[in-house]
């Protein structure tokens, strides 16, 4: 039977970034994924800033496209903000997995694509792992530790489905759609948000660039009873609404259409480790529930797991205990924070609440704005509210000027 210092399920951004770590640091890793080719679950919108490529030493092979303009549209309401050079990325998700599942190879790992974790169970302090092949047989690999990279679906982790306890649960659909060059053009440099009962209620809806004239466009709805709204149309019918009254379009050519699931755990209260198992990426709520933005988080847990999964595999001990307080050291105050955010913004507020609250946005600097929405860095909105008091005094003040001269 074949060993593994390491096996790693499901090769997104998370398990693929941390295979490729292992197999650099010279472990022997296997990284497996259930589908055959990474276009298969091509799910992800993938936009990220700029510091992303750097941080995570990836090639500009896996960029879609840059974008160096924001814009935040709600029901009424429009803002926008432009700068001169690129301030992030629109990744192919499918390269980027493609990429960091190839890196993890080139250095030794291996990666069976097609091949799915089944169960494992422990014995003498040795993990066996069934796996499956497309139609095949089952069959078993050894390791001495096996991490969950699964994603929402939490596999390994979870092995019996009725054990998962209730997640807060948004659901996305995209659509790939070509248009001609000259539409292009105009949406080819940024990101569009749109939020608001118009648009998009108990969630948001986005326009990402691409190239070869094409654009995403996609709707994410938060599950659970909103506050005002009785009844939603289906997901799909907001993203025709966009494409038809906001991009005005008659004709266009759908390319792909997909989606997934975002499973959070509230208060981050996911399994972290048990018995020779780890679980990282969006198997432990690393993805950003208020903007579902998750694949440098993902990446980032795995690189935090490995000085830990080295550890274990040098002294043949550690409990992970240090591996989850690290992560939750790194993400409770911003993740609690935009999880509550969320919940209010998708289920509670009123339409002229969403509206009031993108009109103040109009105070902002662009690196705000940037800090707001992928640094989740929300005391800089009061700066916006700040920006509204000051007006209103200013207002007022003109008044009290004209009633004095006039009397
Ligand atoms: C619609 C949508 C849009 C998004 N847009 C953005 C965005 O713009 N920017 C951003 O940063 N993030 C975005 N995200 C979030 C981001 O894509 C995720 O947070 C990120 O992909 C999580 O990475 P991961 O590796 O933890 O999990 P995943 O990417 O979910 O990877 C898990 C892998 O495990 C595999 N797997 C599962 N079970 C098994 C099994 N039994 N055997 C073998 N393999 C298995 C799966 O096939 C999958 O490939 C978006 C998410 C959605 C749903």
């Amino acid at each position: 039977m074949q060993f593994f210092d390491v096996v790693v399920v499901g090769a997104g951004p998370a398990g693929g970034h941390c295979a490729r770590l292992l197999a650099k640091s010279g472990y022997q890793v296997l990284l497996v994924e259930q589908h055959e080719d990474f276009e298969k679950n091509n799910f992800s919108s993938a936009a990220s800033p700029l510091i992303t490529l750097q941080q995570y030493n990836l090639p500009e092979s896996v960029v879609s496209r840059y974008w160096q303009n924001i814009e935040i549209i709600s029901s009424n309401i429009q803002r926008n903000w432009q700068a001169k050079q690129p301030l992030g990325v629109v990744f192919d998700f499918a390269k980027l997995r493609a990429f960091l599942a190839q890196d993890a190879e080139n250095n030794g790992g291996v990666v069976w694509l097609g091949c799915r974790y089944l169960k494992y169970f422990d014995k003498n302090g040795q993990t066996t792992v069934f796996l499956q092949r497309k139609g095949g047989e089952q069959f078993t690999v050894n390791t001495k530790l096996l991490v969950d990279a699964t994603g929402y679906s939490r596999t390994v982790i979870y092995p019996n489905k009725k054990d998962k306890p209730s997640f807060l649960k948004g659901i996305g659909i995209e659509y790939l759609i070509q248009v001609d060059e000259k539409i292009h053009q105009k949406y080819s440099d940024s990101l569009i948000f749109f939020l608001g009962y118009k648009w998009s209620p108990r969630g948001y809806s986005w326009i990402f660039p691409m190239p070869n004239n094409q654009l995403k466009v996609g709707t994410a709805i938060l599950e659970g009873q909103h506050k005002f709204i009785q009844k939603t149309k289906p997901i799909k019918e907001y993203i025709h609404q966009i494409i038809q009254d906001y991009l005005k379009l008659d004709k266009y050519q759908v390319i792909d259409i997909h989606g997934s699931i975002l499973d959070y755990s509230p208060g981050l209260n996911d399994i972290y480790y048990k018995d020779h198992v780890i679980a990282i990426g969006d198997t432990v709520s690393t993805v950003n529930f208020l903007g579902g933005e998750g694949i440098r988080y993902a990446m980032k847990s795995a690189e935090v797991a490995c000085r830990y999964i080295e550890d274990y595999l040098q002294n043949n001990h550690q409990d992970f205990r240090s591996y989850e307080a690290e992560l939750k050291q790194y993400f409770s105050r911003r993740w609690n924070w935009s999880e509550q955010i969320s919940r209010k913004v998708y289920l509670e507020y009123s339409d002229a609440r969403i509206d009031q609250g993108v009109s103040y946005l109009r105070y902002l600097s662009l690196d705000d704005i940037l800090d707001i929405l992928f640094y989740y860095k929300f005391e800089k909105y009061t700066k916006g509210l700040k920006g509204l008091l000051f007006r209103k005094i200013q207002i007022f003040l003109q008044y009290i000027q004209k009633k004095i001269h006039l009397s």
